[in-house]
């Protein structure tokens, strides 16, 4: 059976923290995996 596109890409898993797995949002700019929060962390290491 086909799936289009359109609902292929809906049905994509959320990205997700590899350090926390808490679901990331896309940011069109951020190509971190990592959550705010966990991002946040490791810049103050
Ligand atoms: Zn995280």
């Amino acid at each position: 059976m086909l799936i289009s596109p359109v609902e292929f890409f809906r049905t994509l898993p959320k990205k997700v923290c590899p350090e926390c797995g808490q679901q990331v949002h896309e940011q069109a700019e951020s190509y971190f995996l990592e959550c705010d929060r966990c991002l946040s962390k490791k810049m103050e290491e």
